[in-house]
């Protein structure tokens, strides 16, 4: 069963929205993993430049701590920026540093052993590129920067066709083919498995029928507004019932009673879009109305139930509304017993009404 609904979703293509939305998500999980990748590259370049100063003959000059300075601003920039599409650019930008950094190390070296170094170089940088959250064009300008800066063929003397020659290209092109298809299939694999749980969280937190939060969604989310602090205004709690709903599944039948349903829940997204709802289950829904005053949760519940009965279309209803404040010691199922209790006051006082918990407010 699950393998062909997975190979369902994997037939279809992600869209561009989502993919950007991955890419996002991916970067923001991987954010320090990036700063260590790249404090990692600065400080083995680091280390490099200083055994080629003391031990090579280099001299350490002014050009070196340049290059800590450019480096150091890379990951300062790092540290700050939030947005991948930003992340995108610095790598181009680094991985160029980088690599004019390290072909001037290479040239301060023998030149018989310039051309395994820069290989050497090459592929750390492009083995680091292909495990981090780049897009693909990103990716592919730091193989064609780190190839331009550090072919082992250029100014190194060494001929395509001898031994070492022959040798090298090989080298490089296993090297680009491993590093380009390790990136491209790491991103499908990630990619599929994000779409997977998106998927996933879609069908446990969103109620199929009305594309609205459902009541696992609610009751994780209300929950967290209930315990945030520190509190400005005070939370109310609403509950809200179609009247003789099974009047119309009764006379114009279930599908016609699944519109009106979807209708309701649009309604109540609509009126109430700035705070938490869902549908509880059946033709019932919840609203966690937080930081509001009393005057602007009767506002918003009478708003409703003007909008409910004023729908000039087919099969008109009205709801009921149970209003109840939500005390700094409630629970959650607390709260949702006092407004259940404020929507049967609501039912038996004549229906399309809201009803505060132990006061009432009739319209
Ligand atoms: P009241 O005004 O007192 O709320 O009366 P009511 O008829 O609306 O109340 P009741 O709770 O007795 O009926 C709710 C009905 O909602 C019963 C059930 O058939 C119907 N219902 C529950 N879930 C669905 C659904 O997903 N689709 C449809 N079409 N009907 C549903
Ligand atoms: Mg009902
Ligand atoms: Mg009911």
């Amino acid at each position: 069963m699950y393998k062909t609904i997975e190979d369902e979703v994997l037939k279809k293509a992600a869209p561009a929205a989502l993919k950007a939305e991955f890419l996002q998500h991916e970067f923001e999980r991987l954010h320090k993993f990036c700063v260590l990748i790249y404090v990692a590259s600065v400080v083995i370049w680091i280390i490099y430049d200083l055994i080629l100063s003391f031990l090579g003959d280099q001299s350490f000059t002014w050009h070196s701590l340049v290059f800590i300075g450019i480096f150091t601003i890379n990951i300062v920039v790092l540290l700050f920026i939030r947005q991948v599409r930003h992340f995108h650019w610095l790598n181009v930008v680094f991985v160029f540093c980088i690599a004019l950094g390290t072909h001037l190390l290479t040239d301060g070296i023998p030149a018989d052993h310039q051309p395994s170094w820069r290989l050497l170089a090459a592929s750390t940088m492009l083995y680091s590129a292909s495990i981090l959250p780049l897009s693909r064009w990103s990716f592919f300008a730091a193989q064609i920067i780190t190839w331009a800066l550090l072919n082992p063929f250029y100014g190194t003397h060494i001929d395509v066709l001898e031994l070492k020659g022959v040798m090298a290209l090989s080298y490089t092109v296993f090297l680009c083919a491993l590093t380009v298809y390790s990136f491209l299939t790491l991103r499908k694999a990630k990619l599929y498995n994000f779409i997977m749980s998106r998927l996933l969280l879609d069908q446990a937190y969103i109620d199929t029928l009305t594309e609205i939060p459902n009541r696992r969604s609610f009751m994780t989310r209300a929950d967290k507004q209930l315990h945030a602090t520190p509190r400005e205004h005070d939370h109310y709690l609403a509950m809200i019932d179609i009247d003789n709903f099974k009047k119309v599944n009764d006379v114009y039948g279930h599908d016609i009673g699944d519109e009106v349903l979807k209708r309701i829940a649009q309604n109540i997204k609509a009126v109430m879009s700035p705070y938490e709802y869902a549908r509880l289950g059946g033709e019932e829904f919840a609203i966690y109305l937080a930081g509001v005053r009393r005057e602007d949760a009767e506002a918003l519940a009478k708003e409703l139930c003007k909008v409910v009965r004023e729908y000039a279309g087919q099969h008109p209803v009205t709801v009921s509304i149970g209003l109840a404040r939500v005390l700094d010691d409630d629970t959650l199922n607390q709260a949702l017993i006092k407004a259940d209790a404020a929507l049967y006051e609501s039912k038996h006082t004549g229906k399309d009404r809201y009803t505060f918990h132990q006061e009432l407010s009739v319209v």
